[in-house]
């Protein structure tokens, strides 16, 4: 049967989240979520919320989070816009900066969410390749700079785990667009991220931070993300989001989540020891792991079936993420891996103890 869509959508194949099963029984290590509760005072603010005045729509702008986040960036709240999960953000990002036409960008490999809202919107990708150390060239960078309207960078990268520094990132700001910082995993870094690039010249009106609160603060599951632009920019992008596009109990979790900075920077230390024991036993077992500043570890066995390894995983109850970037510029066009979500450190002493199950089968 055919049915009216536009054709770019009819062509696009969609993006593909992982694996979320909703049954029991599983050690979930494949979508980078924080294995620890959020903060009692998040329970809370829920309980609260969802006894108070639902029967009327949410504050649209979401003042009260916008003044929490701004403190702890010490900014202006003006500079904030909430969004239902920071792929809300990268949405409203482009629809706000983009025409029909313009050139998207991003790091190959990284979080291909973008080349499908660029194909969305009706928008060129240009993927831009990253060497065996994750960097670009400087001509790939300069004729970025002059074909993008909007290049995204994952910072730390997922699935890679890397940082680029700030000098690096300065590349790729476009002559005539948008830089959007994707911070998702920010707060894993060492140091954390606190955007303060944002007030660098080489970045001041022409870059967007977006940030969530489904990773370091443990709020997968609620939906919320903001982006932190000037506000001149910000004005602009508040005309492209939906009218109450957070609602009132994720946005009482929310600001409750972001005032407790202890409950997250404590369990951010946990993750980082975990990450570390992670990465220090698994090459026993035949795997290269890349350094990461993020709560995931990307990891490359010496025999190349990362496919079976997830399958012989996934038999135990253990899931983690197989991906495969065709035509990234590693390993002849052919790059996959796994990428492993650090858990708790039972969780990941359960991983370990299934490794041998799991890579003896293929060896
Ligand atoms: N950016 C990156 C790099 C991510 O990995 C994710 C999570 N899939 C997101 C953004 C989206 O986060 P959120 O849950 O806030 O939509």
């Amino acid at each position: 049967m055919s049915v009216p869509v536009r054709k770019a959508i009819r062509d696009i194949v969609g993006y593909t989240p992982g694996e979320q099963p909703q049954e029991s029984g599983w050690t979930k290590l494949n979508t980078n979520e924080n294995p620890y509760p959020p903060s009692p005072r998040v329970i809370q603010a829920v309980c609260d919320a969802a006894t108070m005045n639902l029967n009327v729509y949410p504050d649209a702008l979401a003042t009260e989070f916008r003044r929490a986040a701004a403190a702890v960036f010490h900014l202006d709240p003006d500079w904030i816009l909430a969004a239902n999960g920071s792929d809300e953000n990268l949405t409203i990002i482009v629809r706000t900066a983009c025409e029909n036409g313009q050139t998207i960008a991003y790091p190959y490999p990284s979080y291909v969410l973008y080349e499908t809202l660029a194909q969305i919107q009706g928008c060129i990708v240009r993927r831009i390749p990253l060497d065996e150390s994750f960097a670009w060239s400087a001509e790939t960078a300069d004729s970025i700079r002059r074909q993008a309207r909007v290049v995204f960078v994952p910072n730390p990268n997922s699935p890679t785990g890397n940082r680029w520094s700030v000098d690096q990132l300065a590349d790729l700001v476009p002559n005539d667009g948008l830089l959007v910082l994707d911070e998702a995993y920010g707060d894993f870094a060492d140091p954390p991220h606190r955007a303060e690039m944002l007030h660098d010249s080489r970045f001041v009106g022409r870059a967007v931070v977006t940030r969530t609160l489904s990773k370091s603060y443990s709020l997968a599951g609620l939906r919320f993300g903001f982006s932190i632009a000037n506000p001149i920019l910000t004005a602009e992008m508040r005309k492209c989001k939906d009218s109450y596009n957070c609602d009132a109990i994720s946005i009482a979790a929310a600001t409750a989540a972001i005032r407790d900075q202890d409950w997250m920077q404590n369990n951010r230390s946990k993750i980082i020891a975990t990450r570390s024991r992670l990465t220090e036993r698994l090459p026993e077992f035949g795997f290269t792991v890349c350094p990461s500043e993020a709560n995931f570890s990307w990891v490359r066995h010496a025999t190349g079936q990362h496919e079976a390894i997830y399958q012989r995983l996934k038999q135990k109850r253990i899931l983690v993420r197989y991906m495969q970037f065709p035509g990234a510029a590693a390993d002849g066009g052919r790059l996959d891996g796994l990428r492993i979500t650090v858990g708790t450190d039972n969780e990941i002493d359960r991983l370990l103890a299934e490794m041998n199950f799991a890579v003896g089968s293929v060896s």
